[in-house]
């Protein structure tokens, strides 16, 4: 406890620093621009901005010369100096600060407060540090100008945003740094563009990507496993429409409460249909098709889903934000009382799923809890959110599971657990739910007679065992930085051929790979065989198999890894057990 207060301390220190940084660049604007007319600079999570209102548009080229600038002014030490004022004082102050003018007219008299660099003086709450030494002169960097509204109304003013990183060291900038380089070369669109995996064409509409050969290859192998893995774990896989007839999701009550971000409705024939934003009353109506009985439960029902939610355009992000998606879904009708078992059976499949991924950094559990007050957003029924409630953090606790708990971010039928994920950047998302629903059955008169023959009402499980595939493969794409193990990836191997006349033996090879299931290709191009091991080596290809004379004489190859290693004259035979067994094993390691 006593480090992570600290941690606090150190952060709000360096908050402090940043904000601090924020009045040594509006001095150093001024130095260039004297008639420069001041916004507001605040500290932000990676460093500080300020609005500016110029006569020129700022450049890159500009900055270096402001970061000398402010360098000058952070040694020559300025100290920091409060003053309180009143409003008639500080309007005489800012005279010729039009925004300035403005925020001065929205704050309390007696409680207005002006600090002093050196020439410079801010209309400014504070806090910032003694002396501008305590900024280090070289953890600092002026990083871009953008434009923003003045009080980000559109309606206003544009003016220019100039952001600086700052760090409390020289060390943990260049960190910072390296990083965002990382990410930037990660970025599961870039990555998807230069290994052709998704495209997105206007004509389609936007949000909703296109999966190459290569990208659907992945994503079929996803598929298959989760598929597999879920039979084998006694869920029966279904399809189902992705029409549907709005009466459903009136019995449902997803429509109207919902329909911001569902597709406006279809009328055809007599019928209102709507492409569907979830699955679950679909499979409540095949669990209704017939009577069912207390020994056909759990009905664990599962199908790769596809949905459709609208999404506001500015928010779509490559295959992470999208306008349709397949969701590995799946509904879990049984009594409540077997409801911890499946929960725990639920968690058990998602982090095998997410191990076999090699998904398991900084996984945590979120329990999201209703708000009992809120009758509107949560349905009323205390007795069974306290008894659900119960069973969710039960289910955790026992496994000691890495959770903590969040009020009023329930669904509306129940509480539910939130499998929490963070990305490269380090972006924590929701990216697995397993939800306990109540109120579903209800709605749908959802039945099963009892051991004694009474008839009782079931509970729902709604979960994702891999999520929405789309997401995932983003996550994936951005996690192996395109180099996918070998059972995902669209090519596992590249034959090259050392010239011409081994093209023969080349396709001799690829046949025999071909017809044990592994994903082959012959380079027989007419470059160079270095140029061709680069190309297999940028499409991160893991296993090269390099043949010449001596190779088709031996019926041998030259293995070449992606990882660089290398083996010459392996038996076809041991190549092919070798690349076999790690596909079977899903194996990380080539
Ligand atoms: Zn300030
Ligand atoms: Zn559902």
């Amino acid at each position: 406890m006593a480090v992570q207060n600290k941690k606090g301390a150190g952060e709000e220190k360096l908050q402090t620093v940043r904000h601090s940084a924020s009045h040594i660049m509006a001095e150093a604007v001024r130095s260039v621009f004297p008639g420069v007319k001041f916004g507001i600079g605040p500290a932000i999570d990676n460093g500080f901005y300020y609005d500016f209102d110029l006569p020129r548009a700022i450049a890159p080229e500009d900055l270096p010369g402001l970061e000398e600038k402010m360098r000058e002014l952070i040694k020559s030490g300025l100290v920091f100096k409060r003053e309180n004022v009143t409003k008639e004082e500080a309007r005489q102050l800012f005279k010729d600060q039009p925004y300035k003018l403005e925020l001065i007219e929205d704050l309390t008299e007696g409680d207005i407060s002006i600090y002093r660099s050196g020439d410079f003086v801010d209309l400014c709450a504070g806090p910032h540090v003694n002396s501008t030494k305590e900024i280090p002169a070289d953890g600092f960097k002026l990083d871009k100008v953008a434009g923003a509204y003045w009080r980000g109304s559109e309606k206003n003013p544009m003016l220019q945003r100039i952001y600086g990183l700052a760090f409390g060291s020289k060390i943990a900038l260049d960190e910072y740094l390296a990083l965002q380089e990382e990410i930037k070369k990660r970025d599961h669109r870039k990555i998807g563009k230069d290994l052709d995996l998704f495209v997105f064409s206007d004509l389609v509409g936007k949000g909703l990507p296109l999966f190459t050969e290569k990208g659907s290859v992945i994503r079929r192998e996803l598929e298959r496993f989760v598929v597999d893995e879920e039979i084998k774990r006694g869920y029966r896989h279904v399809y189902t429409p992705d029409l549907a007839n709005i009466e459903l999701y009136r019995t449902s009550g997803h429509y109207p409460y919902y329909k911001d971000t569902m597709y406006p409705i279809m009328k055809v024939d007599e019928d209102e249909l709507m492409l569907r934003p979830m699955t679950c009353p679909h499979h409540y109506q095949l669990y209704a098709s017939r009577p069912r009985s207390y020994k056909e439960l759990p009905f664990r029902i599962a199908e790769l889903a596809k949905q459709f939610r609208y999404e506001k355009s500015g928010e779509l992000t490559g295959l992470l934000r999208v306008r349709s998606f397949c969701l590995a879904d799946s509904h879990i009708i049984c009594q409540a009382e077997q409801a911890v078992n499946e929960i725990n059976q639920v968690l058990d499949l998602i982090e095998y799923a997410a191990s076999v991924l090699d998904l398991n950094e900084g996984r945590r559990y979120r329990l999201s809890m209703g708000d009992r007050k809120d009758e509107k957003k949560y349905y009323k029924d205390d007795a069974a959110w306290d008894y659900a409630e119960d069973v969710l953090r039960q289910v955790l606790t026992n496994r000691k599971a890495d959770f903590f708990e969040a009020s009023d971010e329930a669904a509306f039928y129940g509480p539910k657990i939130d499998i929490q994920m963070k990305n490269f950047a380090g972006k924590e998302d929701t990216v697995f739910t397993v939800q306990y629903d109540f109120v579903g059955p209800k709605r749908f008169h959802l039945a099963y007679r009892d051991r004694d023959g009474q008839e009782r009402e079931p509970i729902v499980i709604h979960r994702s065992s891999i999520g929405a595939i789309e997401r995932t493969m983003a996550f994936l794409i951005e996690h192996y930085a395109g180099a996918f193990p070998v059972w995902l990836s669209p090519v596992q191997v590249v034959v090259i051929p050392i010239s011409d006349r081994h093209v023969e033996y080349a396709r001799k090879v690829e046949a025999q790979l071909k017809a044990a299931n592994i994903r082959v290709e012959t380079d027989d191009a007419s470059e160079r065989m270095n140029q061709k091991i680069r190309q297999a080596q940028l499409q991160k290809v893991p296993y090269m198999l390099v043949v010449g004379d001596r190779e088709a004489e031996a019926g041998t190859v030259n293995v070449r890894l992606r990882t660089g290693e290398q083996m010459s004259s392996v038996p076809m035979a041991d190549f092919e057990t070798r690349i076999l067994d790690v596909i079977h094993r899903k194996a990380l390691e080539l």
